[in-house]
């Protein structure tokens, strides 16, 4: 499993960080309007903020000290006119930044998600289903409040320290850099943190990234655990992720229950400067009153931008390493694409033909994300392939249109590899595929996989309506027609006797359904998608015998008039097939109707012999 924990495992960042901000550019570009926008109010909300200390200083001076009630009047109201105007300000600036990296992340998640579904399974066979969530989810999320917050904060909060020191050393620069010797202080101090924090916060990261993950893992893994009683494992493996996650997390509040205290504290020593020399200042008549206040007011917004910067830097860099993993997914690209100019394949008669195919899976490594924009052909993977021993080793076949192939093997013969590429999920290193003579890697792959169904051993029902799932098979097939194909499968009967009839609704998997009705209704979906060529995993499970015979009746609708592969474990369906094909460690070792095989006495005799003539008679 740490082989693929990928999440948050490693935040060094491969790609530099000018080209990941750049990225994320792109997808604030499209709302650079109202990003100008926000920039003017921010201009203006600082601007405002610089100015209500001068007010009161204003309003001490030249309303108290000399005793002018109107001066006093006036400077009473623009103060409150400029803070109205800031606070306004501020919360448009504020929503529509929220707006923006709302709308941003939106498309984000959309793009990532587009682009799972573009991925090839050698995608999919290297990465785990929680990692990819987590870009959606928390990775997207991280984005978001940077995008939200760190950018135009960080602007203003510079903008801001730059504008008090600057304020300061103009009313009185004597007393100005005094107050900012506390300057060196909190620099030491925000370095200090800075550093610590940084390792802290990421450990944090790591921990959760660890807890989902192992907390996915159980979850998905439910019936495993409790069919083997490793509850108590579960149990242990949790609690260690969670108590490693409070542990972290413990740590870096520690650090931070001393690192604003500290600021605080640095402050007020910067206070009772201003408030001791400036007083003394004011008292010997070399400073005004108001001038001493607004040094106060001015010292008291100073250290706020500080921290906040300080904190901003920790999710600047967990932003940016969600963002360059996000950017990994978006950049890989998918291993199996349609070449240049491939036109559709029109509507095949169904015959098939395999010239030669040898083909071995890629490694983990080879399904490299993006990062050099390139993926698949690792050069080193491509010369250690050869080492690797293929899947499937020169494999020839021919199969006549409306053909029935029976494949056999042991576990792990290559049965599987194969039909998986006559659908083009991986594209064989040598040989052709050719369906009514034409090579499927060279027309598009979506009408190459239009022209065939598949029935998988697990059934791959979504949880929705039996309608709905039916309807899988073809989009815009009428409610007749999904009854009509029903009928012809035999579900129909099963499916009127469910409370809602065909709005029942499923569990994700079809849990609450018997295993040959899940079946029907896995058949109905491929016989509403009407395919040329028929792709059948069967069952190993079996089923009770009245169902078998409704499976076999159902299985002839769906079989005639079509080209069919079937990774067969049952008798009766062997002794129906065309041709049987036999495998052996990647290779057809023999082919022939069940009688020839029979009669041969070779490998097909013993499989029969040890397995399948047992499996039938049980
Ligand atoms: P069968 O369907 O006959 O049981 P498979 O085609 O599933 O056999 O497997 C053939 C071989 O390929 C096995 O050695 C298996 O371990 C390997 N294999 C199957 N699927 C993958 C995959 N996605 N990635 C890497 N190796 C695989």
């Amino acid at each position: 499993m740490s082989r693929h924990m990928r999440v948050y495992d490693d935040e060094k960042l491969e790609r530099p960080i000018t080209e990941t901000l750049g990225r994320l550019l792109e997808f604030i570009r499209p709302y650079s309007r109202r990003m100008v926008g926000v920039l003017i109010l921010m201009l203006l909300t600082t601007a405002a903020m610089l100015v209500s200390p001068v007010l009161v200083q204003k309003a001490i001076d030249e309303g108290l000290v000399a005793a002018d009630y109107d001066a006093l009047l006036l400077y009473s109201i623009l103060y409150m006119a400029v803070n109205l105007a800031e606070k306004v300000g501020l919360r448009f600036q504020l929503f529509n930044m929220v707006w923006i990296g709302q709308n941003a992340v939106m498309e984000i998640r959309r793009r990532i998600f587009y682009k799972y579904l573009d991925l090839s399974m050698s995608y999919y066979d290297h990465h785990r289903v929680g990692d990819m969530m987590a870009r959606i989810t928390e990775d997207s999320n991280a984005l978001q409040n940077f995008v939200t917050w760190a950018v135009v904060n960080t602007i203003a909060n510079v903008l801001t320290l730059v504008g008090i020191i600057a304020a300061m050393l103009l009313y009185d620069w004597a007393l100005a850099l005094l107050t900012l010797i506390v300057m060196p202080m909190m620099i030491a101090l925000t370095i200090w943190w800075r550093r610590r924090a940084a390792e802290k916060y990421r450990a944090v990261r790591k921990a959760v990234g660890k807890l989902s993950a192992t907390l996915q893992e159980s979850l998905a893994g439910m019936r495993v655990v409790q069919a083997f009683v490793r509850e108590y494992r579960e149990r242990v493996r949790f609690r260690e992720a969670a108590t490693d996650e409070l542990k972290a997390s413990l740590a870096a509040d520690r650090l931070a229950s001393m690192f604003f205290p500290g600021v605080d504290l640095i402050s007020y020593i910067g206070m009772a400067i201003v408030v001791g020399f400036g007083g003394m200042r004011v008292l010997e008549g070399q400073l005004s009153a108001g001038t001493l206040a607004a040094f106060l007011l001015f010292l008291n917004r100073f250290f706020n931008p500080i921290r906040d910067l300080a904190m901003r830097m920790d999710q600047l860099q967990a932003a940016a390493a969600a963002t360059e993993r996000i950017l990994n997914v978006l950049d890989t690209e998918p291993e199996i694409k349609d070449k240049p100019g491939a036109k559709p394949l029109p509507r095949i008669k169904g015959s098939v033909e395999m010239r030669d195919v040898s083909f071995h899976y890629s490694r983990p490594e080879a399904i490299r994300e993006g990062a050099d924009g390139k993926n698949g052909s690792h050069p080193s993977v491509a010369a250690e392939a050869d080492e690797m021993t293929d899947v499937l080793q020169d494999v020839s076949l021919k199969v006549e249109p409306g053909q029935t192939v029976a494949l056999v093997g042991h576990t792990g013969a290559g049965k599987s590899t194969l039909v998986r590429l006559l659908g083009r999920f991986y594209e064989p290193q040598s040989g052709q595929i050719l369906f009514d003579g034409v090579d499927i890697s060279t027309v598009t792959l979506k009408s190459v996989r239009d022209q065939m169904a598949w029935v998988p051993q697990d059934t791959g029902l979504f949880a929705t309506t039996i309608r709905e799932n039916l309807r899988y098979g073809r989009l815009d097939a009428t409610d007749e027609e999904i009854e009509a194909a029903a009928r012809e499968t035999g579900a129909h009967d099963f499916i009127v006797k469910l409370p809602k009839g065909y709005d029942t609704e499923v569990e994700e998997g079809g849990s609450r359904l018997s295993t040959g009705q899940r079946q029907l209704i896995s058949f109905t979906r491929a016989l509403l998608a009407d395919p040329a060529i028929l792709v059948l995993d069967e069952a190993t499970s079996s089923v009770d015998t009245i169902t078998e015979l409704q499976m076999q009746a159902a299985l002839e609708k769906l079989l005639s008039g079509r080209t069919a592969f079937i990774i067969a474990h049952r008798l009766s369906t062997i002794i129906r097939a065309d041709q049987v094909i036999v495998m052996d460690h990647g290779k057809i070792v023999e082919r022939g109707t069940h009688e020839e095989l029979l009669a041969a006495r070779g490998h097909y005799y013993r499989l029969y012999t040890a397995q399948l003539r047992g499996s039938f008679e049980n």
